[in-house]
């Protein structure tokens, strides 16, 4: 087990003492495992209501996360998994109840209903107005008659909220709970497990889940669920747990709903987002209108991958105290609305640079395009082993799909002039290549037309300082220099060879193939040293003796320009 803990008896006491002093309006009771407000005293005496919920910890950021203004007064937590005990409850009503009582929002296991219930029965017997309701929005027992009943699971928190906007607004206790318990009525949630979690004191998951299984419908405590199940994706599972959810509602078009998509503790937030976009899909199917929607981690089982799903069948003013202001460490604030995807245009560029100078038929252009294109789809392999080695893989294959990007367009483009070729090369790589060296090859063929701009037929002098200019541009955008073992440890030396012999000098190929000599002399050069730009640069001396992938790379076109050529 590797966790973030100190000792497996301390991690209740250190969490609370790490959420309290991560907090300006939060306290702890002196002696008890209570986080309350900490302007707690005032609201008793301004007459409002308190309200009390908590239980086994281990479900962070509930309850204490939900402790603030608008919310929670207090929040009572218990071992791991495990029920406060009664005196721990009393503690935390003895010391927040006032003249207008308390209401318990307390979640629906054995253990939570007995000890809220002993301490809120001794609590009446001192005198004081204690209710107490109970949060049992689990949906994914058919029968709940055969078991102890509905667990409760994260739609406690929207009760929480609910009840919380009427206690802050002042209403007597009969209010705020007749307000929670129309929420509790309303309320369903059913939950996915991806993966099992580990309870710090025992170490180990209490239950196994091969990599092709999900378990559906379980607890938040780590119990396993209404069945074991093959994982399919994201759409099937979610649309599942809609249905159930959705259907124990008794849900129809034109309804209105609140919904809360709940990490379990250990789902990425990409897939949470994902989620989003499933139950917001499967809401929409149903035609029901979505008035509110969080998404986030607001009740967990420590470190359990997975997720659950609550709907709130709204009426009332449930929605008016769903969006009234709060402060809690934990609670999201604004909500999401309508579950639509709002698209807006973008804007594209004003007016496109014009050669205006007569298209070249030079059949050499068309030849060079197919031999690059032929040879970096060959080359796929062997770059993608080099980026493999010192790099994150996926030079060879995007390279390859800028290439094969051009070759669908093969025909269009040779009959470009070149500038406008260039242009053109520079905005297919741009779109497809994508990762450092999309950029950098897109920056280094648009500066490399601007210097075909004017010239009606380029000649090979043109190309040379072409070719000069835009290994310039990409040294500027990358800011890298000769040595750094980038791709231009064989772009610079194969420009310069160019650039540096007279055009009128007859023997271009010879030339070329000077130049790629020293393009690979560059490759060898560096290959002896670490990288200080790219991916590479941080495996330092780990590179060594590997070439780079996108100087080897520019070997690979170079040499396929001079086989066209030839
Ligand atoms: P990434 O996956 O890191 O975004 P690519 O796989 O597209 O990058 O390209 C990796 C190659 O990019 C490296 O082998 C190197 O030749 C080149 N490169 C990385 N950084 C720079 C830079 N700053 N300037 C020039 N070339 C660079
Ligand atoms: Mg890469």
């Amino acid at each position: 087990m590797k966790k973030l803990i100190n000792t497996t008896g301390a991690v209740v006491d250190e969490m609370i003492e790490g959420i309290v002093a991560a907090s300006n309006h939060l306290a702890v009771l002196d002696g008890a495992r209570v986080v309350v407000r900490a302007d707690f005293a005032a609201l008793r005496d301004a007459g409002k209501v308190a309200l009390i919920s908590g239980g086994g910890s281990g479900h962070e950021p509930a309850h204490a996360g939900y402790v603030g203004e608008g919310l929670l007064t207090a929040a009572v937590c218990g071992d791991v998994f495990t029920s406060p005990s009664t005196d721990a409850v009393l503690a935390a009503i003895r010391t927040v109840t006032g003249p207008a009582g308390a209401l318990l929002i307390v979640k629906n296991y054995t253990g939570d209903r007995l000890n809220f219930g002993l301490a809120a029965e001794i609590a009446r017997a001192e005198g004081l107005d204690v209710r107490m309701v109970v949060v049992a929005d689990d949906v994914a027992l058919a029968e709940a008659s055969e078991t102890a009943g509905r667990r409760g699971l994260a739609g406690t928190v929207l009760v929480h909220k609910i009840a919380g906007a009427a206690a802050e607004a002042g209403q007597p206790l009969t209010d705020v709970a007749r307000a929670a318990q129309q929420a509790i009525d309303h309320l369903a949630t059913m939950g996915v497990g991806l993966s099992p979690c580990i309870v710090p004191a025992a170490g180990k998951p209490n239950f196994t889940l091969a990599e092709d299984e999900i378990e559906l419908g379980l607890g938040i405590h780590g119990e396993a669920g209404v069945a074991r199940e093959p994982f399919t994706d994201a759409a099937d599972i979610v649309r599942r747990l809609c249905a159930r959810v959705f259907d124990f509602l008794e849900l129809a078009p034109g309804d209105r709903v609140a919904l809360l998509v709940n990490n379990l503790g250990a789902t990425p937030g990409m897939e949470m987002a994902i989620v989003a976009r499933e139950t917001l899909d499967q809401a929409a199917r149903r035609g029901l209108v979505v008035d509110a929607v969080w998404v986030g981690t607001f009740l967990t089982a420590i470190e359990m991958a997975g997720c659950s799903i609550t709907a709130l069948k709204l009426s009332g003013s449930m929605l008016e105290a769903l969006r009234a202001p709060a402060a809690a460490p934990a609670w999201p604030g604004l909500a999401g609305e309508g579950g639509v995807v709002r698209r807006v245009a973008a804007r594209q560029a004003a007016s496109a640079p014009k050669s205006g100078v007569a298209p070249a038929s030079d059949p050499r252009i068309r030849a060079s395009l197919q031999q690059v294109i032929d040879a970096l789809g060959e080359a796929e392999p062997y770059l993608t082993g080099l980026d493999q080695q010192v790099g994150d893989g996926d030079l060879g294959l995007n390279l390859a799909r800028g290439a094969a990007a051009i070759g669908s367009e093969l025909d269009a483009l040779a009959g470009q002039h070149p500038a406008e070729l260039l242009r053109s090369l520079s905005a297919i790589i741009r779109r497809t290549v994508g990762g450092t060296s999309g950029a950098l090859y897109a920056a280094g063929l648009l500066r490399a037309a601007a210097t075909l701009q004017a010239i009606d037929a380029p000649g090979r002098g043109d190309w040379s300082r072409a070719l000069g200019e835009g290994a310039r541009a990409i040294a500027q955008l990358g800011d890298a220099r000769i040595g750094d073992r980038t791709m231009l440890d064989a772009l610079l030396p194969a420009a310069a060879v160019l650039e540096a012999e007279p055009s009128s000098s007859g023997d271009g190929l010879g030339r070329l193939g000077r130049a790629i000599e020293a393009a690979q002399q560059g490759v060898r050069d560096s290959s002896s040293t670490a990288s200080r730009r790219g991916r590479s640069s941080y495996l330092g001396a780990r590179v060594v003796g590997v070439a780079d992938p996108g100087a080897e790379a520019v070997v690979v076109w170079l040499q396929a320009i001079r086989r066209a050529l030839g």
